[in-house]
């Protein structure tokens, strides 16, 4: 070990004690520690630059552990969920809406990106000659992803954690528990039991989110190629700027506007989800952390939380759609290609399509570049180029696009919920407490 090294694992072993006093001793709040945690974790990077790869597995070790909640917290509270219901055709309202709201959510932030992509030309100028090409890979067929859903083996869907197969699963099993009345009561208490046992597993995984999040930010910032973000400054201000704005607008706007309530609150609440999605690029492995926030911070009802999130963990995203069609505009500047209204149509139909069908996992939607650019006339060797140029800074636009992804599903909850009345509005006010 080198005395850098030293240096670098006595200040990390610092900040670690820190965190652990201020929860211990301070009392103070998970998101304030996940936030500080953060911040700290991005200059420790800029600070300590390679050192930080030593530490990347305390990162690793957390997002395994947030991974391992997934499944089995999506089958028990989806199906606790639809036993709290009451009455199973609540769910086809309460599906509606979500999806009706997922589809709006998406095509405005299909535009807030097309529409900064024109205005501030990111592509205009940029430098290909030098990019070396990516493989990748042709996208899925459509009839066979849909068929997917209907798990031909559950067990097989919950062992690879495929969500909307579970979806489908948990939704029949629950609504065959209801049917069975009285004798299929005691099955449905112990998945509603166990549903209550998995939130309490998820809180005690939460309490490591600090020291996760403060590991995989730093080696983002401490292993990032500054010089490749430089050169594609703009395209990363772009991105940014209109996850910012989509986040504000769309989401604040519905909670302010049209639910009447504090959108500070909304944000508040979410904080710990929004941080994890930032640090780990994967709306799948956040999907334990929104579940809880949207539950205890936010008083939505377990049995909207439990069956709007994960759907919209695996069908909405707006930060990929947003990011998407800044990329087709980006690409187009790139290589001289004009645009014309059409165009744009079609890159808001092919981009909403990819962002349905792009994985929660990091960089997924970078790769689903070569079902998007052909529509405006980009062969598969142009795109390949465009993915070797973006791939080295994809991490912190992923970051970004992740946080607003996961941002998107909590807002629809709430909005779903309020609307079932299933909003615990006194709870949704009270989560300024630090
Ligand atoms: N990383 C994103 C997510 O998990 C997907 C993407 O690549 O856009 O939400």
């Amino acid at each position: 070990m080198t005395a850098m090294q030293i240096l670098y694992w006595l200040a990390v072993l610092g900040v670690f004690s820190g965190l652990f006093w201020l929860g211990s001793s301070k009392g103070v709040t998970l998101w304030v520690r996940v936030l500080t945690a953060l911040v700290v974790g991005i200059l420790f990077g800029f600070v300590f630059g390679d050192l930080v790869e030593s530490t990347k597995w305390v990162g690793d070790l957390f997002v395994r552990l947030i991974r391992m909640l997934v499944v089995p917290l999506i089958f028990t509270t989806l199906v606790a969920g639809l036993l709290s219901m009451g009455d199973p055709k609540k769910l086809g309202s309460i599906g509606g809406k979500a999806m009706a709201l997922y589809m709006m959510t998406t095509a405005i932030a299909i535009c807030i990106g097309l529409f900064l992509g024109v205005l501030f030309q990111p592509g205009v100028g940029v430098e290909l000659a030098t990019v070396s090409t990516r493989e990748i890979q042709p996208a899925a067929d459509v009839v066979e992803r849909f068929l997917g859903i209907i798990p031909t083996n559950p067990v097989a869907a919950l062992a690879e954690g495929d969500v909307l197969a579970i979806i489908v699963f948990a939704l029949l099993f629950g609504t065959g528990i209801v049917m069975a009345g009285e004798k299929g009561r005691a099955v449905g208490d112990a998945i509603s039991a166990a549903a209550e046992a998995m939130l309490k597993v998820a809180h005690i995984v939460m309490e490591l989110a600090p020291y996760g999040v403060f590991a995989l930010v730093a080696w983002v910032a401490g292993t990032l190629g500054t010089e490749t973000i430089f050169k594609l400054l703009t395209l990363v201000v772009v991105v940014y700027t209109a996850c910012i704005l989509h986040a504000g607008l769309v989401y604040g706007g519905l909670i302010k506007v049209l639910l009447k309530l504090p959108a500070v609150r909304f944000f508040r609440g979410i904080i710990d989800a929004q941080a994890v999605a930032y640090s780990t690029a994967s709306s799948s492995a956040t999907l334990p952390v929104t579940m809880t926030c949207v539950e205890e911070n936010l008083g939505v009802k377990q049995s909207v939380a439990s069956s709007v999130l994960p759907l919209g963990a695996t069908i909405n995203m707006d930060g990929t759609a947003l990011y998407l069609g800044v990329v087709a505009v980006f690409s187009a500047q790139a290589f001289g290609i004009d645009l014309v209204a059409m165009d744009y149509v079609m890159i808001a139909v092919t981009v909403t399509l990819a962002s349905i069908g792009t994985a929660g996992v990091p960089s997924a939607s970078l790769f689903l570049l070569s079902t998007i650019l052909p529509v405006i006339g980009i062969s598969v060797e142009q795109t390949a180029l465009i993915v070797g140029l973006i791939l080295p800074i994809d991490r912190i636009l992923d970051m970004a696009r992740t946080a607003v992804n996961v941002s998107g599903d909590a807002a629809v909850a709430v909005v779903v919920a309020k609307l079932e009345g299933e909003l615990d509005e006194d709870k949704f006010r009270e989560v300024a407490a630090v």
